[in-house]
């Protein structure tokens, strides 16, 4: 197969290819942006969704699942809301020849679809706090230009929705759903910010948003997850009530939490390489590759010493895949390693005699261990596998960055510039004037935590104190 397109330079190029290549998605469905997922990207994205229920599991979230349409009354309801979204929202207007009395939309989101429940759900205090997630599809009519995972129709969506006393036990939420967002980074190897977006930006009826955000591509950054705080914001317009202890009625404050496929596909982006995709153990449908490489006479030995030592490491828990296809060895080794695949094991009749195996990882690194300590050894090279991916995207996360001390710094070849900005608004709109619509908000973490350090400088537009640090960046 001819070789992929350099990384560099032709981003958008190589990772199309790369997609398309190692059949995570397939665009070629007869409508633009609802792509399909053939086998190995759907266990991709199977992995994505346990990654997401492990980690929102223990902090007290509960899965549930809601329809897909949203009469028009209740979309309306919160007027910010439908404002934000009536652009993006498709319609279903007939049932069979007849029309519909209310419209229906396909969600956009689920904060209209769950909020008319919840404010059944929730009756007195001993209901709170209320916190659900759902793993569901959802539509949004994209007009710029799709891409696969990153910008498109259909939506594969995780949304956490919470219901909380008071806007204090809602603020705890924000903080518990970035712990949770650290874990998963943490297992997909990913560095990230974490940016309050300003108050033009935010989501459509939020008190405030942050966004989480990676730098992508050729100097672009990719928004990968969002928190919002809504204080009390939907509660009022769709009555979300409660009993207090003391006999009185309050509204509920809310947040949101959402994670999509865009996490998928800022894996793939900033992990990939010149051989095609690399997948943290956490997303690799096969996580190792046994082949066997018989010399003369060996075959049935080698073959049987590969299937033996591939039921060890699947009884161990591990996703295995032992590779007695009739390719050559080094034919073989190319398919695994585009495909991402943490490990290979190497079994010659060398090996065999010796009674030891050959591990490879996906960037070369090759050692033979015995063959009685197989299962531990993988384990362990996995885990030093998640070090060495996280440790590399580290290294180019801190190199897309950089400090931007004037206004013409932001026009410079990095991702994300860190800029002091005072909080006004004419301010942002500067900022933005510069680097294209990407104002990404203060930064209020991330990973790693030391990106910022000390005091903020002062503004970069108007010079003026107190300031904050901020991100600025063009999202994709
Ligand atoms: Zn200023």
């Amino acid at each position: 197969m001819s070789e992929l397109p350099k990384k560099e330079g032709n981003f958008f190029e190589w990772y199309n290819e790369v997609l398309e290549r190692s059949q995570v998605t397939d665009k070629r469905y007869p409508v633009k942006g609802l792509n399909v997922w053939p086998p190995f990207g759907l266990s991709i994205r199977s992995l994505f969704d346990q990654t997401l229920r492990n980690a929102v599991g223990p902090i007290g979230y509960q899965e549930v699942s809601f329809p897909t349409l949203i009469p028009e009354t209740e979309l309306k309801k919160e007027s910010e809301h439908i404002k934000g979204f009536e652009a993006e929202v498709y319609w279903v207007t007939r049932g069979g020849n007849t029309p519909l009395d209310i419209n229906l939309c396909l969600r956009p989101t689920s904060e209209t679809a769950m909020y008319p429940m919840f404010a059944l759900w929730v009756r007195s205090h001993k209901d709170l706090p209320l916190r659900t997630f759902q793993i569901c599809n959802v539509f949004r009519y994209e007009t710029k230009s799709t891409r696969p995972l990153l910008r498109i129709r259909e939506i594969h969506f995780y949304e956490g929705h919470t219901v909380h006393p008071t806007e204090e036990s809602a603020t705890r939420q924000v903080q518990e759903d970035l712990g949770s967002f650290e874990q998963v980074a943490r297992s997909f190897a990913l560095p990230y910010l974490i940016n309050k977006r300003p108050e033009w930006d935010k989501f459509p009826g939020a008190h405030y948003s942050l966004g989480l955000d990676i730098p992508f591509g050729d100097a672009r950054t990719l928004q990968v997850g969002t928190v919002h705080h809504y204080r009390d914001n939907f509660a009022k317009p769709y009555g979300i009530q409660y009993e207090t202890e003391d006999g009185k009625t309050a509204f509920g404050h809310q947040t949101t939490y959402g994670i999509s496929e865009r996490l998928i596909g800022g894996v793939v982006g900033v992990h990939g390489d010149e051989k095609g995709l690399v997948l943290p153990p956490a997303l690799a449908p096969v996580q190792v590759a046994i082949v066997p490489v018989p010399g003369k006479g060996s075959k049935e030995a080698v073959e049987g010493a590969a299937r033996a030592l591939g039921s060890t490491l699947s009884a161990g828990g591990l996703r295995v895949k032992v590779d007695l296809s009739e390719d050559r060895p080094g034919a073989k080794y190319y398919a695994w390693e585009s495909r991402g695949v943490p490990l290979r094991i190497e079994l010659g009749p060398r090996e065999v005699e010796e009674k030891a195996a050959t591990l490879a990882d996906r960037f070369g690194k090759k050692r033979k261990v015995p063959q009685a300590e197989l299962l531990s050894e993988v384990r362990a090279e996995l885990e030093s596998f998640l070090t060495t991916l996280a440790d590399r995207a580290q290294a180019r996360f801190r190199d897309a960055i950089a400090r931007a001390k004037e206004l013409s710094d932001l026009k410079g070849p990095k991702a994300v510039y860190l800029i002091g900005w005072c909080g006004k608004e004419a301010c942002g709109h500067k900022v933005e004037e510069v680097v294209e619509g990407g104002l990404l908000g203060t930064i209020e973490g991330g990973s790693p935590a030391d990106i910022v350090q000390g005091e903020a400088p002062p503004c970069i537009v108007c010079g003026s104190g107190p300031s904050r640090w901020a991100a600025a960046g063009r999202p994709i």
